[in-house]
């Protein structure tokens, strides 16, 4: 299927039939300040602002608390129904990518996380390219582009009038089979594509990525690998306060708890999101921590993501959303972290 353009006077209308078809969760305003993802109900909820969400959309698949069962006299009672008909409009290609390390996670290696994975099937992502990357941004740094693709169903950018006119027309491009099939389904709201559309979209992109600086990352891994016992962990992780905003705002980060919440008889067992971070993480029921100190928890991090991902899932798993840079309160910079490490001798 060619691309086609959604016209902003359809916006509104493709929005209620999703809305109707499906839980269709979208950038909204937070109250926190910025955006957020949430469930919408209306196209007036949504806020498709160039910055990125406050937090990833990985918290649509991968709620920050969720009940897994409910018990009652100590036998199962009930295993919640997962609602997999989700649509995600606006999620940022760094995001859409990142979710497909997150399918690695929990469907990879013979199990099956079957939350996550059910919401994950029945979902349509429907990306949003970045044509003004913040500066925190870097996915071209690490594989990824502002107009990138991998992990949409159908990537969104801003047709005629371009990101500066609030809500402008939307050229849509299929991505996979389930993306051409919801512009099919869609195409009474749709028109296809013109010539100079398309054509200007590649400029778009290009534009976008011309934007961004790339950096190097090249060779961090050997040296986090050789350098475990560095006294540079200390040093880069000196004014870490261990408050885990990192690792909540990261679209990879998956770390959980599992406990039971009980009254009399009657409970249930919820999934919360955990953090590296956190002092307590690793902590044994002896009172031993492997990860005692800071720059322990903080290594940790970076080497997941930087070498031991790498290894175990052939990807580096980060996007370069920036969110960790983004909400650290003493602006540690990971990127900065990256390069000290990096220029260890
Ligand atoms: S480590 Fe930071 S920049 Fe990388 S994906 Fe996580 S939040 Fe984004
Ligand atoms: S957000 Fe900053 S201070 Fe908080 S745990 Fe992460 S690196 Fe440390």
């Amino acid at each position: 299927m060619t691309p086609q353009v959604l016209e902003a006077r359809n916006f509104a209308a493709l929005v209620e039939a999703l809305r109707r078809a499906a839980r269709l969760f979208a950038p909204v305003a937070d109250p926190a300040g910025g955006t957020m993802f949430a469930e919408v109900s209306a196209a007036t909820d949504i806020a498709l602002v160039p910055a990125n969400t406050r937090l990833s959309v990985k918290s649509v698949f991968f709620p920050q608390r969720e009940v897994l069962l409910s018990f009652k006299d100590s036998g199962l009672d009930a295993v919640p129904a997962v609602d997999g008909s989700i649509v995600v409009l606006g999620a940022r290609p760094c995001d859409a990518r990142a979710m497909t390390w997150m399918d690695g996670v929990f469907g990879g290696g013979g199990r099956e996380d079957p939350y996550f994975i059910e919401r994950r099937r029945g979902a349509v992502v429907i990306a949003r390219a970045c044509d003004e990357p913040c500066a925190t941004c870097f996915c071209t740094s690490v594989g990824g582009s502002p107009y990138g693709t991998k992990g949409s169903d159908v990537l969104a950018s801003p047709a005629r009038g371009g990101p500066e006119t609030g809500t402008p027309d939307l050229l849509l491009e299929p991505v996979t089979e389930k993306g051409a099939a919801f512009l099919e389904k869609h195409a009474a709201l749709l028109r296809p594509a013109g010539e100079g559309e398309v054509t200007a979209r590649e400029a778009r992109a290009r534009a976008a990525e011309a934007r961004m600086k790339v950096l190097d990352f090249s060779g961090v891994k050997e040296k986090m690998d050789v350098g475990f016992d560095s006294p540079a962990w200390e040093t880069i992780t000196r004014s870490c306060l261990g408050c885990g905003a990192c690792t909540y705002v990261c679209p990879t980060c998956h770390c959980f708890d599992i406990t039971d919440e009980s009254h009399g008889e009657r409970g249930v067992r919820i999934r919360t999101w955990d953090g590296c971070q956190y002092a307590q993480f690793t902590l044994h029921a002896s009172g031993h921590n492997p990860r005692s100190h800071k720059q322990a928890r903080m290594r940790q991090r970076l080497m997941h993501k930087y070498s031991y991902a790498p290894e175990t899932a052939g990807a580096v798993f980060c996007s370069g959303c920036g969110r960790c840079v983004r909400a650290c309160p003493v602006n540690l910079d990971i990127r900065g972290m990256l390069h000290a490490l990096k220029d260890l001798p």
